[in-house]
């Protein structure tokens, strides 16, 4: 293992900066702000234009056959710039999924739209009465002829009111044992008994509760075998539970740096002067260097056929409760004045204090809790009993 990235990563990094420095304006970055959903159309397309949707897809598939580092490099850059990517993202990891084991029929009506921009697909995992354990889920799909018909709801289905699609998790056995007796489907947001109403979390992000009343899908949008989509969803779950929250992290070190340096105290001089001030400055770097390698020893061990069982994990709870803490950090450091929001004309750093303050919470929840990696990482990579 070496910690050095190769030039030509670092070129297609550079690369991804001076397209994301062109079209990541400061208006651009206030109308995502102000709607709250991280996703754009335009700026989707431009992904795909630049290559930089499915990099690391084979060519036959619309990617590039670029390697696991651009990969990252991609996930990095688009993460330290906060780029509005969550349904692009979504949207892969289904893709991916269908191109693993979706039937030939649903590669061809999915695949090239998705990967062109064209089509986009939000996650229907979680439920009002069930997140972390998502196998107990109730909403019920049930067989009629060539179709199925959905009953139920779905709690935190972001961007489910602009997705074409939801991959759903539906109850199709409940005589079985729960994570027997599960299918997944793609179901069209345009079917009749659809709906999708607003939650507004703590950050500002938009995210639904889609509802499905007589929802009638044919079986052709079915996803794997019946009954088999505890298998199938685990490929998705496996993806999401190895990422890594660094870049976050990098981002408040860039605030708090040009804080530190741009403003005076009230002794006229730089917050940087002052000991206290590089301390935790430092300190904030230091996490932001562990959660770092963190997320790319995930990325050499996927290289070399290791599965980050625990590695992922460790990776996702590091550098989300570091971004956390970091963001904590640097409130009490800057003060009162981070509390200012970004739409107040006086608030530090146009206010990216105050979000990722907020923002830093909802981390350590989404894609599992940190209790939840915390149970993975003992039980699987300690061999630790239940
Ligand atoms: C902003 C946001 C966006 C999201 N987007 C999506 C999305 O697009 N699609 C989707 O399907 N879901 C989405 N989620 C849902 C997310 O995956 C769930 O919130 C998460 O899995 C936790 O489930 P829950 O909210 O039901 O909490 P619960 O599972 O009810 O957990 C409540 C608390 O109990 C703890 N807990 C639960 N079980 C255990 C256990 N066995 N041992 C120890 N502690 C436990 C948890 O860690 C947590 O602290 C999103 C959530 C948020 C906040």
């Amino acid at each position: 293992m070496h910690f050095q990235s190769a030039p030509e990563t670092e070129a297609f990094r550079a690369g991804v900066r001076e397209h994301l420095a062109e079209v990541m304006t400061p208006e651009f970055e206030e109308r995502i702000y102000r709607s709250g959903v991280s996703h754009d159309d335009d700026f989707a397309k431009g992904l795909v234009d630049h290559g930089y949707f499915a990099p690391s897809w084979p060519a036959e598939f619309g990617g590039q056959d670029r390697n696991a580092w651009e990969d990252q490099a991609l996930k990095e850059e688009l993460m330290r710039t906060d780029a509005p990517v969550y349904l692009s993202e979504t949207t892969r990891m289904v893709a991916s999924i269908i191109r693993q084991v979706g039937t030939q029929t649903l590669r061809e009506r999915i695949l090239p739209g998705a990967l062109a921009g064209d089509i986009t697909v939000a996650l229907g995992f979680t439920e009002p009465e069930c997140g972390s354990d998502v196998a107990a889920a109730a909403t019920r799909a049930v067989r009629q002829g060539d179709d199925w018909i959905i009953n139920g709801s779905k709690m935190f289905t972001t961007n489910g009111h602009i997705a074409d699609y939801v991959f759903l998790l539906a109850r199709t056995s409940p005589d079985k044992p729960k994570h027997k007796g599960l299918t997944m489907f793609l179901v069209p947001t345009d079917t009749d008994g659809f709906e999708a109403q607003a939650v507004w979390t703590l950050s500002g992000e938009r995210t639904n509760i889609t509802f499905y009343s007589d929802v009638r899908v044919a079986d052709e949008w079915r996803i794997g075998d019946v009954d088999a989509g505890w298998q199938v969803l685990g490929l998705s779950l496996q993806d999401e539970h190895a990422s890594g929250w660094g870049p976050h992290i990098a981002r408040l070190l860039h605030h708090a740096e040009a804080w530190a340096t741009d403003t005076a105290a009230t002794d006229g001089s730089p917050p940087i002067t002052k000991t206290d001030v590089r301390r935790r400055i430092t300190r904030v770097a230091m996490e932001l260097e562990v959660s770092m390698l963190l997320q790319r020893r995930c990325v050499w061990m996927a290289e070399n056929g290791l599965a980050p069982v625990a590695e992922g994990p460790m990776s996702k709870v590091f550098s989300t409760e570091a971004l956390v803490r970091a963001s904590q950090d640097m409130v009490e450091l800057v003060g009162p004045d981070a509390m200012r929001s970004h739409y107040e004309p006086t608030a530090p750093e146009r206010g990216r204090f105050e979000h990722l303050l907020r923002f830093s919470l909802g981390t350590t929840i989404y894609a599992g809790t940190s209790e939840v990696q915390r149970t993975i990482i003992a039980q699987r990579g300690l061999g630790l009993p239940r």
